[in-house]
């Protein structure tokens, strides 16, 4: 059967705001050596907002986002919510929509009346023959304010850029320095492109950065981490991640994220706090020291 001590450690987390449905993984908590983080959602509070808009020569900041936005509407992303409410607040008006796709590690693509539309990163322009070079430089700025930027393109041609910023939720930062305090190392994967990465893990005191992840890689980086660092957590809200929690020695998935990352995690943060996970290695090793 399940030890007392454990169970009224189970009991004790439950009050703080950390679910266990894994009892073993508390055990492991306290061996873990580095968490690794997922950033949108998990870093973030995952409510990116738009932020600023450049347009080239010839096009109007509402005709951007009437086409950026006639295609984002057909998206679940947070980087395309941030456009939809852009549009809401503007009262632009939509239309119909065509073909829509989404593009893995990209962005996504639809038709307007007789116009493809691409909405993406640079790699998604590079693969449409998109000629966006003399934006390079106000791109890489906004990357490094920890923005991302979204391209926007109409067949061959730029329209413009569309950046959000995706506030880190409050209690990151402390979390972050208080488990570098504590001796655990500290990573963020995420598939953003390097240059917000960095600024965000910067921002968050994260140097392990693994930026430009494709949903499905995100396994084979906790692999890696485990190789390098054996016993290792994750924490994480989003469908793409539940692999990932279910590979890491502990899943830890955020409360306020997808049910299929809570599945996968053998304990929830409820509030989705990061400092919660203090909270859940101090009882580790409270309650294990109690068995022993
Ligand atoms: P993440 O969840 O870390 O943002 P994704 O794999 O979902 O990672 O997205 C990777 C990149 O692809 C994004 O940073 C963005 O540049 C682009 N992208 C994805 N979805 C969209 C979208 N709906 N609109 C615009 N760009 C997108
Ligand atoms: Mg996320």
């Amino acid at each position: 059967g399940t030890p007392t001590a454990l169970m009224v450690g189970s009991g004790i987390g439950a009050e703080k705001g950390i679910l266990i449905r894994n009892g073993e993984a508390v055990q492991t908590f306290k061996e873990v050596k580095i968490i690794a983080f997922d950033k949108t959602g998990t870093i973030t509070k995952g409510k990116p907002e738009v932020t600023d808009i450049i347009t080239v020569e010839g096009v109007t900041e509402e005709t951007l986002l009437y086409y950026a936005g006639s295609i984002e509407k057909a998206s679940e992303h947070p980087l395309a919510n941030a456009i939809v409410e852009s549009v809401n607040k503007r009262n632009i008006q939509l239309d119909n929509l065509k073909n829509f796709e989404a593009l893995v590690g990209m962005g996504v693509q639809g038709q307007v009346k007789d116009d493809m539309i691409y909405i993406g990163n640079r790699k998604l322009l590079k693969e449409k023959n998109v000629e966006y070079n003399q934006y390079e430089n106000a791109i890489e700025k906004l990357e490094t304010e920890a923005k991302t930027a979204m391209l926007v393109a109409k067949d061959n041609q730029l329209l413009g850029i569309i950046a959000v910023a995706d506030p880190i939720k409050e209690d990151s930062i402390k979390a972050i320095r208080e488990l570098e305090k504590m001796g655990i190392k500290t990573a963020m994967i995420t598939g953003d492109n390097e240059r917000t990465a960095l600024a965000i893990g910067k921002k968050v005191g994260i140097s392990h950065v693994i930026s430009e992840v494709l949903p499905d890689g995100k396994v084979d980086e906790v692999k890696r981490l485990q190789e390098k660092f054996q016993t290792v957590a994750m924490v994480g809200d989003g469908i793409n991640d539940a692999p990932a929690l279910k590979q890491a020695n502990v899943g830890i998935a955020i409360g306020t994220g997808t049910d299929v990352a809570i599945e996968a995690g053998d304990v929830t943060l409820v509030k989705g706090e990061l400092s919660s996970i203090i909270t859940a290695i101090n009882l580790s090793t409270a309650t294990f020291r109690k068995i022993k």
